[in-house]
């Protein structure tokens, strides 16, 4: 099944080239995502993931990020659940695992990533950062998860804008922090996805 069948925002290039990178990465730890959306890169992820036989953690409320509200200028009135009075990506984000035949290999985790980072007790070979990009939420990520990062393993971003004329900071400050951090090494790019290895 193509990934971008499913609703999202990942580009093909960048979709393949985390796939790519998943294969590598998973023999160094688990393989954790943070922002699903309807499961896009979650696909990307997970049918790599399969071809090896591990699992896709994804983590994700399922309730959007700011820009997925009402009024704002990604939301999507389909993805808006009347009952609960609020976006839903879970029900289309289970479509697509079932529908990509990933069930087995993706693990949904519904709930707070920071909150999650927090409770996680294993070390993460690649670490996929896609969700809230509202800098307070992309820190708590940052400090939540980092240090979860295996020693030779990936720190992925997602919407690293180094000029902020094409989009938002946060993801970009987290990617400067990382540097900063004397943690992380860069390891490359493709479009607004930027990746770096965990130092030692
Ligand atoms: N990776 C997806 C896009 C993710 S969009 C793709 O390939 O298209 C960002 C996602 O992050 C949204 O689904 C939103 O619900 C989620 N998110 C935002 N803040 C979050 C938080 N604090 N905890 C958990 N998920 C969050
Ligand atoms: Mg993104």
């Amino acid at each position: 099944m193509d990934p971008q069948s499913v609703r999202g925002f990942l580009s093909a290039e960048e979709g393949e080239t985390l796939a790519r990178l998943a294969r590598v990465y998973a023999s160094r730890g688990a393989l954790v995502e943070i922002g699903a959306y309807c499961g896009r890169s979650t696909l990307y992820l997970g049918q790599a993931a399969r071809d090896l036989g591990a699992l896709v953690f994804s983590v994700d409320h399922h309730r959007g990020s700011e820009e997925h509200q009402p009024g704002q200028e990604w939301h999507d009135p389909e993805l808006w659940d009347d009952v609960a009075g609020a976006v839903d990506t879970l029900t289309p984000f289970r479509r697509a695992i079932r529908a990509a035949e990933l069930e087995d290999v993706v693990v949904a985790m519904v709930g707070r990533s920071a909150a999650i980072g927090k409770a996680w007790g294993r070390p993460v070979g690649l670490l996929f950062l896609d969700g809230g990009h509202a800098l307070k939420t992309a820190l708590e990520d940052w400090r939540a998860w980092a240090g979860h990062i295996a020693p030779g393993g990936l720190l992925a971003i997602h919407d690293v804008f180094p000029n902020p004329s094409q989009g938002g900071r946060p993801p970009f400050e987290v990617h400067q922090l990382a540097l900063a951090s004397g943690l992380f090494s860069p390891c490359g790019a493709l479009g607004a996805l930027h990746w770096l290895e965990r130092v030692g």
